[in-house]
């Protein structure tokens, strides 16, 4: 096992991996550019639905959700206990809502795959829609009831997992600037420099965490990381509990209910590149499709906007597991749409992987190697 790890990126995913690794004895440095959980994570719904986010078919990795979902609320037992805070974790449940016949029809074969992987879910009409949700539109004629999913919310979560690993004993370099070097050396050990630091930090091993920056790593383990970010601009509006109560999901938007009094709206996804702002545009369909859904919002003021940078891979699943011919270094990166809810099996995926054991069989299909060609593989940092 390695003494010591270096993590790169402070985000959900990195705050994950320098936690569980920490609770399982490591020496664990953290380097953030920038704030913690100031990109993606902190801009995050907080939604926990492997159901909802994975309709056609139970492949890899919807099972990797699942089994992620599955840890969940161990992970939140053990963070909050761990830190004192509260992470505030809803057992709310999700409906998809269907607002034509025509939606419904091909309904049946997602109910059956779901349930044999104990989904719990049920179609219901318009009658029991209105039972659990009775602010919803009338337009509403059926939905999917996935009674089982949850929301967290983000940011709390973040600063939960900050102050747990700060417990821990995890050196915590936050705004750090930029990553200047990385080298991974012949020898063994790894060692990374960042503009604010005079001296380099050494480690045993080495955990790339950052999220649609992650890119900028193909120059140093010529290994080819095609992420990339897409944008989601959200919103919200202020909110009693009992007005929503579940997740909501349409084929134009999501809502979910939080503790804070606020009604969460998301998400466009757009590619503008690194750009973080929020445009009419953007923000304006989220409004329409709450009016059309929730006529009390119409007129309704947003109360707060912002909009975050999902990072996504070519094929859409996240890059997890170790650089080929550099056994010090794993990606754990590209988490796109849920990176919240598969945080804690990527932090056990990475922990088992710097302990040597063999964990998750199935992990080979998110291997980070499988964009690199065998030209890439030649150019290697040091
Ligand atoms: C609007 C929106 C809604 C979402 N809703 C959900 C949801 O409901 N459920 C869900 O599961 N997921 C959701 N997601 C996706 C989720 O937020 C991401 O998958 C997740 O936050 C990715 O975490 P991360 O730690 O990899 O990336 P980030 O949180 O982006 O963290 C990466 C970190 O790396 C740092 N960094 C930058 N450059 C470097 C460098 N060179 N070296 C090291 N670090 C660097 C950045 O400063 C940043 O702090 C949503 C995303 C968005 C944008």
């Amino acid at each position: 096992m390695p003494q010591s790890v270096i993590i790169l990126g402070g985000g959900i995913i990195g705050l994950s991996c320098a936690f569980e690794s920490a609770r399982r004895g490591m020496n664990v440095t953290l380097i953030e550019p920038s704030a913690l959980g100031g990109q993606a994570s902190g801009a995050a719904a907080g939604m926990l639905a492997p159901f909802s986010e994975n309709t056609e078919q139970p492949d890899p990795f919807f099972q990797l959700c699942l089994n992620s979902h599955r840890s969940y609320p161990a992970w939140i037992k053990a963070i909050e206990e761990q830190s004192g805070m509260s992470t505030e974790w809803v057992q709310s449940g999700s409906i998809n809502i269907f607002m034509h016949e025509a939606d419904v029809l091909p309904i049946q074969s997602r109910l059956q795959w779901q349930n044999e992987w104990g989904a719990e879910v049920q179609l219901i009409d318009a009658a029991q829609l209105r039972k659990l949700e009775p602010m919803l539109a009338h337009s509403a004629i059926a939905g999917v009831f996935t009674p089982k999913e949850s929301h967290v919310y983000a940011p709390k979560l973040v600063a939960a997992l900050e102050e747990a690993c700060r417990r821990l004993g995890v050196v915590i370099l936050s705004h750090a600037g930029k990553i200047e070097e990385v080298a991974v050396h012949h020898s063994g050990g790894v060692s990374v420099r960042a503009e604010t630091m005079i001296k380099k930090v050494h480690a045993d091993r080495l955990v790339v965490c950052a999220g649609a920056w992650s890119g900028e790593y193909e120059r140093w383990f010529g290994l080819s990381v095609p992420i990339h970010p897409i944008r989601g601009q959200i919103c919200s509006y202020e909110h009693q509990e009992t007005e929503v109560r579940h997740m909501i999901f349409s084929s134009q938007a999501y809502w979910v209910g939080k503790r804070n009094a606020r009604l969460v709206c998301g998400a466009s996804e757009d590619v503008a590149g690194f750009e973080t702002s929020v445009t009419e545009r953007g923000i304006g369909r989220l409004i329409r499709s709450s009016n059309q859904l929730f006529p009390f919002l119409k007129g309704k003021e947003t109360a707060h906007r912002w909009a975050g940078l999902r990072p996504a891979t070519r094929d859409g699943m996240p890059m997890l597991g170790q650089v080929e011919g550099m056994p010090a270094v794993i990606m754990a990166a590209g988490h796109y749409r849920n990176g919240i809810l598969l945080s804690p099996i990527t932090a056990h995926i990475v922990a088992d992987l710097l302990e040597e054991k063999q964990g998750e069989p199935s992990i080979s299909r998110f291997s980070p190697n499988r964009f690199t060609t065998i030209a890439m593989r030649g150019r290697l940092s040091t």
